[in-house]
């Protein structure tokens, strides 16, 4: 049975990724940080399906807890096949607006926690001769977002990453690729106001936001044997938004 290491599985993408990975037939480990109790329910739900999971509390941007982390997930499972980089945290801020404190929180928690986790696993993949390591980015990594730029800064540089580490790894037959989603439905466009989603919606050929599922469906279709050939690509599931 594979084994997945997912973060930020407690809400949105990564708790649908979660639940679409364990009912099929992964063993998973489901990072969480602050919510506990979503955690503890995501828990709860997969267990009484008879299904094979695990949290863990990690701040993915803290080296040591990382590190806690992934022995757990090693010694619980044996093996770590397939690793999301899915936590993140999204700002919007006017430029001038963005402390250096608030830089720093958001480039660790989206890129240096990518890096973090991408380094705690590499020993087992490469014990194992295999692996995949999926890395959520975002459109706006790619086109860049008027109010998000150290979010954008942040997600570019993922992008940068899943390219350079898979043509460092893919000689040790380990895949790195990207997801790039569009709008997403979750809490983390909560605060956008109706008029600025109806404005979004209305950009977006599909004329409509994506759900946690189009993203996880991407994210499962990229560990899977279907996918063996890609590597260090970036797919966007955004609806048309990003032509
Ligand atoms: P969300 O609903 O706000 O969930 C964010 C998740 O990340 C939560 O599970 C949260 O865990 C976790 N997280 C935040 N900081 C963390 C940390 N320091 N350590 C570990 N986990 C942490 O957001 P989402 O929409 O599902 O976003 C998931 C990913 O997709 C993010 O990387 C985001 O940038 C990306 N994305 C989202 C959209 C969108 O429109 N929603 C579009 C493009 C890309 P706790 O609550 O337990 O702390």
């Amino acid at each position: 049975m594979d084994t997945v290491l997912i973060t930020g599985a407690s809400r949105g993408i990564g708790r649908e990724t979660a639940i679409l990975f364990a009912r099929s037939g992964y063993n998973v480990l489901a990072n969480y940080n602050n919510s506990k109790a979503q955690a503890e329910e995501l828990l709860s739900i997969l267990r009484s399906e008879g299904l094979s999971i695990e949290i863990f509390k990690a701040d993915v941007s803290n080296r040591g807890e990382v590190d806690a982390m992934v022995d757990f997930c090693a010694s619980r499972f044996g093996r770590i096949d397939v690793l999301v980089n899915n936590a993140g945290v999204s700002e919007i801020k006017v430029f001038g607006d963005i402390s250096e404190r608030d830089w720093d929180r958001v480039v660790d928690v989206n890129l240096k926690g990518v890096f973090n986790c991408c380094q705690a696993v590499l020993p087992y993949m490469l014990r194992q001769k295999r692996g995949r390591i999926i890395n959520v980015s975002s459109i706006w990594g790619l086109t860049g977002a008027s109010c998000e730029v150290h979010y954008s800064a942040a997600k570019a540089g993922v992008i940068g990453l899943t390219r350079a580490l898979a043509k460092e790894l893919g000689p040790s037959n380990i895949n790195v690729n990207c997801v790039a989603p569009g709008i997403i439905e979750t809490e983390m466009n909560s605060g956008l106001g109706e008029d600025v989603c109806m404005a979004l919606r209305e950009e977006t050929p599909l004329m409509r936001f994506g759900t946690a599922q189009d993203v996880a469906r991407t994210i499962l279709f990229l560990a899977s044997d279907s996918a063996s050939f890609y590597t260090g690509q970036v797919l966007s599931p955004n609806g048309g938004f990003v032509i």
